[in-house]
This record gives C-alpha cells, structure tokens and sequence, in this order.
C-alpha cells in the first residue's frame, strides 16, 4: 500500500467509524448467525496475489459485520462493559501506527515514563494508598495470575522460582465462592492446584464471609498447610458484592497472608468519593487491580494493577538476558519484570487520551449516571408483581427474574432462560445470566459507554411486554 492510497482508505474507514459509532445501537446487539457461518464464507488459504483494499474492506461489511457482537451498543447490558469511547479509539491508532514494544525503558521511554505517571494518575484518583506502585498488565486474569505468583514467591522465602516446590509445605488460596474463575485458573497454572483453592462461602447479600475465613485459615494451619494469599473480591462478577476489605484484610496481617484485591469492574467506581467505603481496610492490601478496559471507556486491553512492595513483584519476575542488558537499569521503571509478558503494547497512550478528554469529573459524571440507571430500574422491577429482585444493588448490576404465580421454581428457572434467548433473539437488547442459590438470574448491567436512561426504559418494557407475551 502506497501513502497515498494508505491516506485515502485511512479516510474512508475514519467515516466508516464515525457513522458506526453515530450508528451502533441500530444493530442487532447479539448477531443471528449460527455456528461455522463465518467460517464457512472465507477461503481455505491466504491469497498468493494481493487483493484490492476495497475488495478486503467490503469482505469485512458483508462476512465480519454481520457476525459480531456489538459491545459498544447501548443496548448491550450483558457480561460486564467492555467500553471503548472515542478519545480512547483515536490513541489505538497512534499505538497502532507507532507499533513500538514497550518491554523496557530503552525501547520506548516516553511509553515507560507515560505509563509510570498514568498509574500515579489512577492510584490518586481511586484513593489507593500512596505507596503503592502501579503497572498495565493485558487482563485482570493476567493480574491475578502475577499476584498470586509473586505471594507464591513470597511465602517460599522466593525458592519456588529457583528451585520447583518443595513438597511441604502446601500452600492454600483462599476466595469466595462468587469470586471470578480467573483465580482458580491461576491457582491451577502457578502449580499450588486447584485443590489448594479454599471457596469461602458467602454471606446472604453475597460477599465473602470473614468469619468462615479465619475458620479455614485455622483450620489449615492446624493441618500443617501454609496460608498463602487471600483473594478478596470488590465488586464480584454475578452480582457486584463487596467482600468486606478490613475484617479480611486483619485476618490477613495476623497469618502474613497476601491480600490481592480483584476489582476488575466496581473499582472505576472508586473515582467516585462516595464509594471509597468499598475500599475501607486498604492499608492491608498488597496488591490491588481494576480493569478501565471494563468500566472506564478505555478499550480493551488494559488492566492497571497496583502493588504495595514492587520490589516482591519485580524480584518474582525479572530476567536478565544479555541482549536486553541497559545503562539505564536501576533508574528508570523496566516493566518487562513487573509482569508475565516480555513484549508490551504501547497502552498509557488510550488512559491518557481518555482522562484528558474526559477530566476526573466527566469520568465522575458518567460513572454516577450509570450507578442512578440502575438504581432506578431497581424500583421499576420492585414495582412489578410478577418480577422479583435477586440480589441488592450495590453499584450497576441488577439481578432479577420473571415470576409470575403458580410456576414450580423448577418451571421459573426454564421460563426465565426462554425470556432470555427471547430478549437476546430480539437483536434489541442483550442481556446474560448467572445462577444464585440454585436460581436462574437475569442480570442486567448498566454501565455501556452511551448509556442513557432512556435506553434503561425502553430496555424494561421490553422485558415485560416479552415476558408476559411467553406466559400468556
Ligand atoms: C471481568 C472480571 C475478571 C476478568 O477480567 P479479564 O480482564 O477479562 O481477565 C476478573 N474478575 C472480575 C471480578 C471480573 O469482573
């Protein structure tokens, strides 16, 4: 592609997002298409000659488009947000354009230095403790597995790293039983086993129950096992609910367990000074994660993960190969040791487009909106006979199901997931589920980028009308 063919199709594609964005709620939210469709319409092999931009860019509206997910629809109310906004996709393109690696200073210092501040950034804004450092890892289960591995490293005086497990003694993870299965998986892949895993139960609004922690943990130390890291979860993926930071975090610092915190989506809500109680108990934390990939407009990937002993993280992680040898270690922040990954995308750039474009009280704004539509739907479904609330409304999930009389709970369980292919067929909204005591849950998550009230209503009356028309 020549540059001026490139300049020419870079400004058809800038109207094509333009009229997508204007555009993107008239779609439908989940595709109608049925499994091997797409597949089925590409070639079996790369084109040998070059093929014409058009032809690509037309391939991609008539085969691509009609099998995606549009998840930056405001009729998009399932799984978590995954937001994008436009100053956030305006910086992917300078990424994209720059294509720098940013595994170390030297190979991309303003990368390094923008990050460093960005993290600073973000830890005053959500009120984390000034001593903790911060660092973008791709995804909140990358996080997680970093954290839990550097705890690892830390309750086997670092040997697991030099030497493999020693046998004994056993180390134990604990979370809820709400927690997000990012934690199993990394208690899975970091070698202490998914046996090791202790699923605390939860209390009646769903959080995490300190009392039958410190049981575990007792009982553990009684058996010869060693506690090594408690996953606490603020704003867990079912239902939102916050697991209670300073009862778990003195639990904590009694046994000299870890605390990570998972805060992949409620933590943007942290901006908000009103939610800082969720974070109550902070001085025990260790290391702290939330995804603005999730809620703060800022497209995917892009978890900042917070640490209160960087040196703990960097000592589990660092490497030292002869061709990355530079003048500048030791002076500047080498993030290739603060994580997994060698290889890093330039992502600073997307959180500083976005808090600039936004300011801290446009992200505040936004953020409270979202939390009053739930709130306010909430009160729309308490006003419902037929409708029954599932879990409290913490922040912006709100969980429900259909329930008119004279059904078995068996029967409400089937009824509901028939509303809820019935809603998702549709093409208006999307919404998923999650099972709460044995119940099927709609779960309906208020918090896309676009979101506006109305869209809250409209989304409601549909449930209904759908809803009654299925038991009519
Ligand atoms: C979404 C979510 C995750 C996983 O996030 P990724 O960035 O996709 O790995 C982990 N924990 C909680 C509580 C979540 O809501």
């Amino acid at each position: 592609m020549t540059a001026e063919e490139f300049r020419k199709h870079a400004h058809e594609l800038v109207e094509w997002i333009t009229d997508y964005l204007e555009n993107k709620e008239k779609y439908p939210v989940k595709p109608r298409v049925k499994p091997g469709e797409i597949f089925s319409r590409l070639p079996d092999g790369a084109p040998q000659e070059p093929e014409p931009f058009e032809k690509i860019q037309k391939d991609f509206d008539e085969i691509i488009m009609p099998g995606m997910t549009h998840w930056q629809s405001p009729n998009f109310f399932a799984y978590f947000p995954a937001n994008s906004s436009p100053p956030s996709v305006l910086a992917e393109m300078l990424t994209a354009t720059l294509g720098a690696q940013c595994m170390i200073w030297d190979t991309s210092p303003a990368a390094a230095e923008l990050e460093e501040k960005m993290m600073i950034w973000l830890r005053d804004l959500t009120g984390l403790p000034d001593d903790f450092e911060g660092v973008i890892q791709d995804s909140a289960s990358t996080a997680t597995l970093a954290a839990i591995i550097t705890a690892r490293e830390k309750s086997s005086g670092f040997l697991v790293n030099e030497q493999g497990f020693p046998g004994s003694p056993v180390l134990r993870v604990y979370c809820s039983g709400q927690a997000h299965s990012s934690i199993e998986k990394a208690v899975k892949i970091c070698g202490i086993g998914k046996a090791n895993l202790v699923k605390i139960p939860v209390r009646k609004d769903f959080s995490m129950d300190p009392v039958l922690l410190e049981k575990a943990v007792s009982d553990d130390l009684r058996k010869g096992y060693r506690p090594c890291c408690v996953v606490a979860t603020i704003g867990t993926t079912g239902t939102t609910a916050v697991d209670p930071l300073r009862e778990i975090g003195e639990i904590c610092s009694r046994n000299g367990i870890w605390l990570h915190v998972d805060a992949a989506m409620a933590g943007t809500a942290l901006i908000l000074p009103e939610y800082r109680w969720m974070t109550d108990g902070r001085e025990y934390i260790d290391s702290f994660l939330f995804n603005p990939h999730k809620w703060m407009f800022t497209n995917f990937d892009c978890t900042a993960f917070f640490i209160k002993d960087a040196g703990r993280l960097i000592r589990t992680f660092e490497i030292l190969p002869e061709y990355l040898r530079t003048r500048t270690r030791g002076q500047v922040n080498d993030y290739r040791d603060w994580g997994i990954p060698l290889g890093r995308r330039f992502r600073a750039l997307k959180l500083w487009y976005v808090m600039r474009s936004y300011g801290a009280e446009g992200l505040r704004e936004k953020i409270r909106n979202h939390i009053e539509y739930a709130a306010n739907l909430k009160n729309l479904i308490l006003a419902e006979d037929d409708f029954e609330l599932l879990a409290p409304v913490v922040i912006n999930v709100v969980c429900f199901r259909y329930k008119p009389a004279g059904y078995s709970e068996e029967k409400l369980n089937a009824l509901n997931e028939q509303l809820n292919h019935a809603l998702n067929d549709s093409g208006k909204i999307y919404l998923t589920h999650t099972i709460l005591n044995g119940i099927y849950t709609l779960r309906m998550v208020t918090a896309q980028t676009d979101l506006t009230s109305a869209h809250v209503e409209k989304a409601w009356e549909l449930i209904k009308t759908t809803a009654r028309a299925i038991t009519a």
